[in-house]
């Protein structure tokens, strides 16, 4: 059953926007370097410009661990927000999957699980966010607006909490409030 939608659709980013994989990195950096980071600590910066140089390349490598997409923490509000918005809008999952193939199964296993009442024809795995034709994108990386024809909603995550000139969004609360009323 295809659901038309009279107020458009809805494209949503998987990392950092409904999935913590922040939490993950955070995770793995303190149990192999022995440091716990706080968000807090990366305010306006990445995790990889946060830790020392010759760390970088191991914390760049995590995504690409087998384990690294499982079981990852929801971002607080959002299964309840996009129910709440599907019901209205047209809702697709769009992550830029290709960079860590072995992220395809254990994204799809996990939208499923939490986001039951989002059908697989709803999830699309790119490379180029640019082909992403959708009346909203939420995401939290601002290049991922670029070349993209509609209203793109800034989901903020520490590494982008400096950034001026795009329409941001705090939380999922803030998301509802400017597309549910
Ligand atoms: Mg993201």
């Amino acid at each position: 059953v295809v659901k038309v939608s009279a107020q458009g659709r809805i494209a949503i980013d998987m990392d950092e926007v409904v999935a913590d994989s922040l939490g993950r990195f955070l995770d793995i950096y303190a149990r192999e370097f022995g440091t716990r980071i706080a968000r807090e600590d990366l305010r306006g910066r990445h995790l990889f410009d946060a830790v020392p140089a010759e760390h970088r390349e191991a914390v760049r490598g995590y995504p690409r661990r087998e384990e690294f997409f499982h079981d990852l923490d929801v971002i607080p509000g959002s299964v309840e927000a996009v129910r709440a918005l599907s019901a209205r809008y047209e809702i697709f999952f769009a992550t830029a999957a290709m960079e860590y193939p072995n992220s395809f199964l254990p994204k799809y296993d996990w939208l499923h699980r939490h986001f039951p009442f989002v059908p697989w024809r709803n999830f699309v795995y790119c490379g180029d966010k640019s082909v992403i034709r959708a009346d909203v994108l939420i995401d939290d990386h601002r290049r991922n607006f670029r070349g993209f024809e509609g209203r793109g909603l800034l989901f903020s995550a520490p590494h982008n909490l400096l950034e001026e000139g795009v329409e941001r969004v705090r939380d999922w609360a803030h998301v509802c409030e400017l597309l549910l009323r």
